[in-house]
């Protein structure tokens, strides 16, 4: 401040004393005064000029940081500079951090919409993209209620109660390949909405399983139960004669029976479902599951057709070669899968047929197989047939003892092993249903002495 005065006045100072010095004939103070008026004239004009070149500058969209202005302009331009790179500065770090902070948005799992006050679309993410088909550039501005045409959504936006999710049909959604959404509003600020969808169709199908099992399992107990207690009430309000007595505790024991197979299947299942999968370690020998498969197999056999002029033919075919053959995993796991396997060739092959239970080796797999003669399967019902629950023939499995689980357990029990099941059958020709499981499940000392060899 002080060296702008001193400027300030240094100049009036110089334009006095041009004017002293002009020869001018004794007029040397009105000179020196004119000099004075020329010099805060100049200062000015100056000024001016400065002022004008700023305003310039000013309006250029772009500062050039390279135009110079003297003085207190000077000092001014770059403060203006340092102002606008501040600025500059700041708004760069706010739009990076918008930046990030869309794109974290983009990366929610979860469709997001923001909606102004009158429902129209302002912002939407990828996801909302995929969940509900809204683009994020053509669609801005749309009312939500002409791109959600779900009458559920409709009903909960009159509703106004925003508290819980409601769910609709997503955008891929078909009849054979469920796409469902959840989908809640959350107003803010002044009427403005945050919509959040997410693909709720897992859990949707794993409640609707829940839901049906639950339905199954009260059903297949009920109807047992239901026959029981019918027979108590027989048993309780009619006289009857030894023979008859005997007659309805037998019933009666089929049906108690049928109970602890399905509870002891739901066990078996919930087992499967909560332990950790059966390791390497323990070796079972293979052909103590065959002896113990084939003494159960021959009795439940004999059981279901004990007045069969001609029984079924059961072969048990484990080859020399294989008989020293041991499978690593769980003992109990694997005789409740082979004797289902066994069981169901049995119970559905009417008397007379064929069962041939097989081991097989190669240097991929190791195969158990149980090949029957009897109704077959037709094809479209093979990808159900390990669902808890699924029957061809319901009063035929029922008759039979079956409790409608025994391929689900058998599946599980497979996959836990690292295996696969197959089924190969065609109506009224028989089925075959195969365990594969990965070589390296089996040891034998034909494997052993092979590699022994190798080694050597
Ligand atoms: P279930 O206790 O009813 O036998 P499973 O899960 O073991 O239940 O089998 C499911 C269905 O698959 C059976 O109800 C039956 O209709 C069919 N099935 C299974 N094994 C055979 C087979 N060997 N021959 C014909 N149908 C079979």
């Amino acid at each position: 401040m002080i060296g702008r005065l001193i400027n300030f006045f240094f100049w009036i100072l110089l334009g006095a004393l041009a004017g002293v010095a002009l020869p001018a004939g004794g007029q040397s103070l009105q000179n020196s005064l004119i000099g004075m008026l020329l010099a805060v004239s100049g200062l000015h004009i100056c000024n001016v000029w400065q002022g004008s070149r700023m305003l310039k500058w000013l309006r250029q969209t772009e500062l050039n940081s390279n135009t110079h202005f003297s003085g207190v302009w000077g000092d001014t331009g770059d403060r203006i500079m340092r102002l606008i790179k501040l600025k500059d500065n700041q708004r760069q770090i706010s739009e990076e951090s918008l930046r990030q902070f869309l794109a974290a948005i983009q990366a929610s799992p979860h469709g997001v919409v923001i909606l102004d006050k009158d429902s129209r679309i302002q912002w939407s993410n990828q996801t909302a993209f995929r969940h509900l088909g809204l683009d994020p550039q053509i669609d801005v501005q749309q009312l939500i209620g002409n791109m959600l045409r779900s009458p559920a959504f409709s009903q909960y936006v009159h509703s106004k109660s925003f508290d819980q999710e409601v769910i609709i049909e997503g955008r891929l959604h078909r009849i054979d390949r469920p796409h469902k959404l959840g989908i809640q509003l959350f107003p803010y600020g002044d009427g403005r909405m945050l919509l959040l969808s997410r693909d709720v169709t897992l859990i949707e199908q794993a409640e609707t399983m829940r839901r049906d099992f639950v339905a199954n399992v009260s059903h297949e107990i009920r109807t047992p139960l239901t026959v029981l207690s019918g027979f108590i009430e027989t048993l309780q309000t009619l006289a009857l004669n030894e023979e008859e007595r005997e007659k309805y505790l037998l019933l009666m024991e089929h049906q108690s029976n049928r109970m602890k197979s399905l509870v002891d299947d739901l066990l078996t299942l919930s087992r499967l479902e909560g332990s950790p999968f059966p390791g390497q370690r323990d070796w079972i020998a293979v052909k103590e599951l065959f002896k113990a498969c084939e003494e159960e197999a021959r009795g439940l056999s004999e059981r279901l057709h004990p007045a069969a002029k001609k029984a079924q033919v059961l072969t048990f075919d484990l080859p020399m070669v294989f008989e020293d053959d041991e499978i690593a995993g769980s003992r109990s796991e694997l005789t409740s899968a082979f004797s289902n396997l066994i069981s169901n060739a049995i119970r559905y092959t009417p008397a007379g047929g064929q069962i041939t239970v097989k081991w097989n080796r190669t240097s991929e797999a190791v195969v158990f197989s149980v090949e029957d003669t009897g109704p077959g399967i037709a094809i479209e019902h093979f990808p159900r047939l390990s669902e808890r629950f699924y029957r061809i023939d319901r009063s035929r499995s029922r008759d039979t003892g079956g409790t409608g689980l025994g391929l689900a357990i058998v599946k599980h029990v497979i996959q836990r092993h690292g295996g696969t099941l197959n089924i190969e059958s065609k109506l009224n020709h028989g089925s075959k249903f195969s365990l594969q499981f990965p070589a390296l499940r089996c040891r034998s000392p034909e494997i052993e002495s092979s590699d022994q060899t190798e080694v050597i």
